[in-house]
């Protein structure tokens, strides 16, 4: 037991991402029961679950866009020190470290969430200049090699609006990318396109994945979740119900729920 415990406190040390134990409250109601994952450079991470059973509340809890009632998050090691306010929510003690948490830990929403007065360029260019101070020709130079990468040069100087979903997707991923985050937090990325675009932004995370980056990623794309993800977690009513690598998941389920989770999508 003991030799284990070591195992794993030496296995967070070395994480890009150490959860412990998180709980979230919202009222009465305890959406988060206890959530904790590990996840080391290069894991991408697919966190499958049915409408409601917390996915998107735990990745707003990792950089705390929501507050977590209890547990503790390490990037890198380091904990994020946190302090209870009135209500008991954890709150992160200075805002300082909020801003150096967010730099670190980017997030790709469901609906793109671009700066729409902006253009696509000055969307990657607004947070390295800002939080980073970096000048603006490299934050530039660095846009527009994200942009390629993404398949949206020539798309540069269109304002969000004039985007299609998947080309407002890819550019909200570049976005993330500009701050070169140690790790990339995904919530239903392609929930809200039309299925021909879907393709188009899980191939680009197909090669961030290949790249060596470190994701987590909440997805109903089974497909993809199964061939691209090292680690597979389902959520049930605010708890891990069942992990392991995706095809033990996916062809030997053991819970019940999961199960009967699959069996619906099929
Ligand atoms: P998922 O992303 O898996 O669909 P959510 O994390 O969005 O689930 O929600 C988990 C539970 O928390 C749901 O019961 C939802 O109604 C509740 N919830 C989410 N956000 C709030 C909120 N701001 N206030 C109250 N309840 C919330
Ligand atoms: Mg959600």
């Amino acid at each position: 037991m003991e030799a284990e415990a070591d195992a794993a406190s030496a296995g967070a040390a070395d994480a890009v991402l150490a959860v412990e134990d998180i709980h979230k409250h919202f009222g009465r109601i305890e959406v988060l029961r206890g959530i904790s994952l590990t996840a080391h450079t290069g894991d991408v991470i697919a966190i499958l679950g049915s409408s409601g059973s917390g996915k998107s509340t735990f990745l707003r809890c990792l950089n705390f866009l929501e507050t977590p009632t209890a547990g503790r998050i390490h990037l890198h090691g380091e904990e994020i020190r946190t302090r209870a306010d009135r209500a008991g929510a954890l709150r992160p003690t200075s805002h300082r470290q909020l801003t150096r948490l967010r730099a670190r830990v980017g997030m790709v929403f469901q609906q793109f969430n671009l700066w729409p007065h902006m253009t696509v360029l000055a969307n990657l260019v607004e947070a390295p200049r800002r939080v980073r101070g970096m000048p603006r020709a490299e934050a530039v130079e660095k846009a527009e090699a994200l942009l390629e990468k993404v398949g949206l040069a020539d798309r540069r100087h269109y304002y969000p609006a004039h985007l299609s979903g998947g080309q407002q997707q890819r550019a909200a991923i570049a976005r993330t990318l500009a701050m070169d985050p140690e790790l990339i937090l995904f919530d239903e990325p392609t929930s809200a396109l039309d299925p021909e675009l879907v393709g188009e932004v899980l191939t680009v995370m197909e090669s961030l994945a290949a790249e060596g980056r470190t994701m987590l990623i909440v997805t109903h794309e089974m497909a993809f979740a199964r061939d691209v993800s090292t680690r597979t977690l389902f959520l049930h009513d605010g708890r891990v119900e069942e992990e392991g690598p995706p095809d033990d998941l996916f062809s030997n389920p053991r819970s019940e729920r999961l199960r009967k989770f699959l069996s619906r999508l099929l």
